[in-house]
C-alpha cells in the first residue's frame, strides 16, 4: 500500500496535471514508459492516462505556431477544440453527447472550492468556476473526460474507459483528435 506521503504526493500530481497548465516539456523521457506511483492501486495507468491528455492539450494551444505534426509516422493537422462561455452551454453539449449515447443524464455544477479540478461522480460533473483563472475546465476534451467516465461507470481509467474516450474525441470533436489521443495513449503504453 502506498504511505500517507505517496498518497498526498500523487493527489497534487493529479491536480497538477488537472489544471493543465503549460508544464516545460513533457513528464517523461521519450521511450521510456512514465513513472507509476498509482502501480499498488487498480486505477494503474491514470497518470499516463492524463500525460496522454495534457500533451494533446498543449498541442491544441501551440497549433496557431505548429498547425501540422507528425506523431507515430502519422502527419496530420493539429485539431481544435470548442471552449464554452456559459453554465447553459456546457449543459447543452453534455446533454447532447449523453442523448447521443443513449446514457442517462448528467448535471453539470460548478463549485469554487474546486478550483483546480473537474469532477465526475454519481451523475454528476462538477467544474471549476468560470472566469479567466479557472476556464481551462470549460472545453470539449475536458467535458468529454468527465462523461467518459459516465459512460465507463467503474473503470476508472482503465480498459474500456480510454477507447471510449477516443471514440467520443472522434465523434465530438473530429476524426483526426480521436486519431491523434489514439496516438498519444499507445505512445505512452496506455491499454484501451
Ligand atoms: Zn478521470
Amino acid at each position: 500500500m502506498p504511505t500517507a506521503a505517496q498518497r498526498k504526493a500523487l493527489k497534487s500530481t493529479e491536480n497538477l496535471v488537472r489544471t493543465f497548465q503549460n508544464l516545460p516539456g513533457r513528464q517523461r523521457k521519450e521511450g521510456i514508459a512514465s513513472p507509476r506511483p498509482t502501480q499498488y492501486s487498480r486505477d494503474a495507468q491514470r497518470q499516463r492516462v492524463y500525460d496522454a491528455e495534457h500533451d494533446f492539450v498543449r498541442l491544441v494551444r501551440g497549433r496557431a505556431e505548429h498547425p501540422r505534426i507528425s506523431i507515430s509516422g502519422v502527419s496530420m493537422d493539429v485539431p481544435d477544440i470548442l471552449r464554452f462561455g456559459d453554465l447553459s452551454a456546457v449543459q447543452a453539449f453534455v446533454d447532447q453527447v449523453t442523448r447521443h449515447a443513449g446514457a442517462s443524464r448528467i448535471s453539470v455544477h460548478t463549485n469554487d472550492r474546486l478550483a483546480q479540478r473537474a469532477n465526475y461522480s454519481g451523475g454528476v460533473i462538477t467544474l471549476p468556476l468560470g472566469g479567466a483563472d479557472h476556464r481551462w475546465a470549460w472545453n470539449q476534451a475536458v467535458l468529454l473526460h468527465e462523461i467518459a467516465h459516465h459512460l465507463t461507470a467503474g473503470a476508472k481509467h482503465n480498459s474500456p474507459f480510454p477507447a471510449a474516450l477516443t471514440e467520443l474525441f472522434t465523434t465530438w470533436i473530429s476524426p483526426e483528435a480521436g486519431l491523434l489521443l489514439r496516438l498519444l495513449y499507445l505512445d505512452l503504453g496506455v491499454k484501451l
